[in-house]
C-alpha cells in the first residue's frame, strides 16, 4: 500500500479538477486507428495557418545558442513590446504562455484569506489558480453567457484581492463593451487587482471591444495579459506577457522562475511581433471562417453564441457529449464544454476553409444519425 499523498496535499489542491486540454491529434489517431493527416483538430483555438516563415527562421537562427541560458529578463522582446504598446519596459512581465502570468499574479497577491472573483463560463484556469493558493473562488452568474460586470462589482468584499475578466471570453466568445468596462473599473477599490485577460484581442476587428492598454495609466490595479498562442500562431512554444504598473510587475518578477521564457520562445515572439502580414492574414482567414461556420450552423437550424474570438460556441439543443464522441469517430476534434456549465454546447475553433467544411459535414451526419 502506498501512502495517500493526495490527503497530504493542501485542501484547495485536493478539491482541484485538473485542466482538460483539447484532445491531441496523435491521441485520437492511436485510439481510433486513424491517420493523423485525416484528423481535423478545431479544439484549442490555435491558428490554423501554422507558424509564420519568419518565425521559423528566427527559431532556426537561435538554435546554435541552445547551450546558453536565455536572457532571463527578455530584454529584446520587452523592448519591442514596450515600443509596440506604448508602455514602459518595466511594466511588462513575460510569461511561459499567458497562463504563467495568471498564475504569477495569483501567487504573488492571493492567499487563503482572500477571495477571487470571476464569471461563470469563464476560462478554466481562473478557478484552478485560485484553488491552488487556497483562496476562495467566487464565480458570478453570467448574463447572456457573458460577464455580468455589475454583478461582479457587487460581489467584491473586504476579502476580495483579485478579479479575472476575459475579454473576449473563452469558451463563450462573449465580449465586454467599453462603457461597461469603464463603469466597472471605476467601482473597483484600488486594493483589488483586476486581471483583464486579452488572449484573443488580436482577433477583435470591431471597435466596440475596449483595449486594455487604454486604461493602464488611470488604473494602477489593472493587469492586462496577452499571448502569442492564439492569433500569432505560437501555442506550442509558450510565450505570453502581462502589462501593469511597475509595482505589480515587480511583484510578479519576484515569484517567477528565473528563466520562465525559453530562448526559442523569445526569438519566436520577437519575430512574430514584426510579422504584421501574418496577423492580417490570420484575421482575414478568421473572419471568413467564422462566417462559414455561422452559415453552416444556420443551415442546420443550430444557434450559437455570437463571438469576437477565433471560435464559436454552438448550441446543439441537446446533450453535446455524444455528438462530441461521434465527431471523434469522424476524425473531427472539437471541444466539449460541459465542465464550463455548458452541456449543450460544443466549442469549435475557426480552421482553414476545408477544415470548417469537414466539421460542418460531419456535424450534419452525426446529428441526423441520432
Ligand atoms: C488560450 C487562452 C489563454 C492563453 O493561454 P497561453 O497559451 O498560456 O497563453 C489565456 N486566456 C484565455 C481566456 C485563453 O483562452
Amino acid at each position: 500500500m502506498s501512502c495517500d499523498f493526495l490527503s497530504l496535499a493542501r485542501p484547495g489542491v485536493q478539491k482541484l479538477s485538473p485542466y482538460v486540454p483539447g484532445k491531441p491529434v496523435e491521441e485520437l489517431a492511436r485510439e481510433f486507428g486513424l491517420q493523423a493527416q485525416d484528423i481535423v483538430k478545431l479544439a484549442s483555438n490555435e491558428n490554423p495557418m501554422g507558424p509564420s516563415p519568419a518565425v521559423k527562421a528566427a527559431i532556426a537562427a537561435a538554435l546554435p545558442e541552445l547551450t546558453r541560458y536565455p536572457d532571463g529578463n527578455g530584454f529584446a522582446l520587452k523592448q519591442a513590446l514596450a515600443e509596440r504598446l506604448g508602455v514602459a519596459t518595466d511594466s511588462i512581465t513575460l510569461g511561459n504562455g499567458s497562463n504563467d502570468i495568471l498564475e504569477l499574479v495569483t501567487r504573488a497577491f492571493v492567499g487563503p484569506e482572500h477571495e477571487v472573483i470571476f464569471s461563470d463560463h469563464a476560462f478554466a484556469v481562473y478557478p484552478i489558480v485560485t484553488q491552488a493558493v487556497g483562496a476562495k473562488a467566487v464565480s458570478v452568474p453570467a448574463k447572456n453567457w457573458g460577464h455580468d460586470l455589475v454583478a461582479m462589482a457587487a460581489a467584491i468584499t473586504e476579502s476580495t484581492r483579485l478579479i479575472f475578466i476575459a475579454n473576449p471570453n473563452n469558451p463563450t466568445g462573449t465580449w465586454i463593451e467599453r462603457a461597461e468596462l469603464e463603469a466597472f473599473l471605476a467601482k473597483v477599490p484600488e486594493r483589488v487587482i483586476v486581471v483583464l485577460d486579452e488572449a484573443y484581442t488580436e482577433y477583435v476587428e470591431t471597435d466596440d471591444v475596449p483595449n486594455g492598454m487604454d486604461y493602464l495609466a488611470q488604473y494602477p490595479n489593472l493587469l492586462v495579459s496577452r499571448t502569442f498562442s492564439k492569433a500569432y500562431g505560437l501555442a506550442a512554444i509558450r510565450v505570453g506577457y502581462g502589462v501593469s504598473c511597475a509595482a505589480i510587475a515587480d511583484a510578479l518578477n519576484r515569484v517567477r522562475q528565473p528563466f520562465n521564457v525559453n530562448a526559442l520562445a523569445l526569438a519566436a515572439a520577437l519575430a512574430a511581433l514584426q510579422d504584421e502580414a501574418y496577423l492580417i492574414e490570420s484575421r482575414r482567414l478568421n473572419r471568413a471562417g467564422m462566417q462559414q461556420l455561422e452559415d453552416g450552423c444556420a443551415a442546420q437550424g443550430l444557434s450559437w453564441i455570437p463571438s469576437r474570438g477565433n471560435f464559436l460556441a454552438i448550441d446543439l439543443g441537446r446533450e453535446a457529449a455524444p455528438i462530441f464522441q461521434a465527431l471523434l469517430r469522424e476524425g473531427v476534434i472539437v471541444r466539449p464544454v460541459a465542465n464550463y456549465g455548458m452541456p449543450n454546447h460544443l466549442r469549435v475553433t475557426v480552421g482553414l476553409p476545408e477544415e470548417n467544411q469537414r466539421f460542418l459535414d460531419a456535424l450534419k451526419r452525426v446529428m441526423l444519425r441520432g
